[in-house]
């Protein structure tokens, strides 16, 4: 990818948001469980980065998917997973359907506060009985009236337990399972909506998630993204932008733990040497890095067919399964050589290894993007008939 000066402004911008407004206070949030999201949304809606390739119609910047990767990679030197996935969810996984397929005015009540900070949002796909199998989610929104009423819950939502609003998917017909979905608009204080208490999590400590339960919630049916029944496509085209976040958001975070590690290992001393000066260390320390910048590589060619309006399922996913695997590796090698200053729990490179686990998890897991490579390379096993 060709980076222009603009590019490097707005890196340069985010970079100063995130050393100034957010990492002083991530230790501090990460103990709290929980940051400041009104107020650092807002401020990150001032300087226009929540709305980058949004619609400048709803105060967006209305720039190509490009400035949004390079926003993502930036994001990612927060020091901690949580802050930049709730961030990610705003700009990147509850807005694209919306702002792609939205009316005008659903666009200005939900699109046009969240791009400006007022308002946070989150996304609802996710069910006790339906992660990685969408198609099986049971909340249903049955028409009464000129309203939708909504039943069922969601589980694991980011952002829920501040949220605004959701951008949900149910059911809103008996249909087969990819037909019968529609995304709605459901503004998180309408009367039946519940919360659990916030979910207790192995890492992602900052960012707040909850089950999020739906009783008789009347919500009228011009909150419907586009065309009845189009949910699921809508929704499969919406993971497109949240795996190429997720995947840019990786590639800084990873050459952080490289980067400390190798200062640690610097001065770390046993039988009288470096750390760094045992080959097994360095060599394994390059390797890292060289797979880092083949993540790095992968994005930048994902986004760039994005930009020019291909179809990025098969080079999103690999980048999505890439930065999963990843994660796994670059932070189990770090932790490793930390030795029991790895193990320690406020350990930058700790706080990692429990961060970026999600990232073959949430999002679709490692399994779910390798199914989808395979179908798209023709070598997924149809299903079988009796
Ligand atoms: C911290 C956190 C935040 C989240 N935030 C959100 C959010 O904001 N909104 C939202 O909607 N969801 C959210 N999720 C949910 C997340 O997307 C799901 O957890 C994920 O899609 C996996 O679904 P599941 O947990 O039901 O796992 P399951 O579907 O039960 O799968 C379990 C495991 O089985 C394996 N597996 C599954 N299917 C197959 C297969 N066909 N072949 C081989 N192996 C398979 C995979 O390894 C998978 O990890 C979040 C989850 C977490 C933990």
């Amino acid at each position: 990818m060709i980076f222009t000066p603009e590019h490097e402004a707005l890196r340069k911008t985010v970079r100063d948001f995130v050393a100034k407004e957010i990492n002083p206070h991530v230790d501090q949030w990460e103990k709290e469980g929980r940051f400041p999201i009104h107020d650092i949304f807002k401020k990150a809606g001032d300087l226009g980065l929540l709305g980058i390739s949004k619609p400048e119609k709803f105060g967006g910047m209305g720039l190509d998917y490009s400035y949004s990767i390079v926003a993502a990679e930036e994001f990612g030197t927060i020091t901690c997973g949580g802050i930049p996935m709730s961030i990610g969810v705003q700009t990147d996984m509850c807005t694209p359907a919306l702002a792609r397929f939205g009316s005008d005015e659903l666009r200005d009540e939900f699109l046009r506060p969240a791009i400006a900070g007022d308002m946070v949002g989150c996304i609802g796909v996710s069910e006790v009985g339906a992660g990685s199998d969408v198609a099986g989610l049971k909340t249903t929104a049955r028409k009464d009236g000129d309203d939708y009423v909504i039943n069922g819950s969601k589980m694991w939502i980011t952002n829920s337990p501040s949220a605004d609003w959701m951008c949900l998917l149910a059911n809103t017909s008996d249909d087969k399972p990819h037909v019968n979905k529609s995304l709605i608009m459901v503004p998180m204080k309408t009367p039946g909506i519940t919360l659990s208490p916030h979910l207790d999590k192995l890492g992602m400590r900052s960012s707040e998630t909850a089950q999020v339960f739906f009783d008789n919630v009347r919500v009228p049916q011009r909150n419907r993204i586009g065309h009845e029944g189009a949910g699921f496509m809508m929704q499969m085209l919406q993971f497109q932008e949240e795996r190429l976040f997720g995947a840019a958001n990786m590639i800084k975070g990873l050459e952080q733990c490289i980067d400390v590690t190798i200062d640690y290992c610097k001065e770390r001393k046993t039988f009288g040497n470096a750390l760094i000066d045992n080959q097994v260390i360095h060599f394994r320390l390059a390797e890292l890095q060289t797979e880092v910048e083949a993540l790095r590589a992968l994005v930048y060619q994902a986004t760039e067919m994005y930009v020019r309006g291909k179809d990025v399922t098969r080079l999103a996913s690999m980048a999505k399964l890439k930065a999963g695997r990843l994660g796994r590796e670059v932070t189990d090698a770090c932790l490793q050589y930390w030795g029991g200053m790895g193990f320690m729990w406020d350990n930058h490179v700790s706080r990692a290894y429990r961060d970026t686990r999600l990232v073959s998890i949430g999002g679709g897991a490692d399994e779910i993007m390798l199914g989808i490579i395979c179908k798209l390379m023709g070598i997924l096993p149809g299903k079988k008939k009796d």
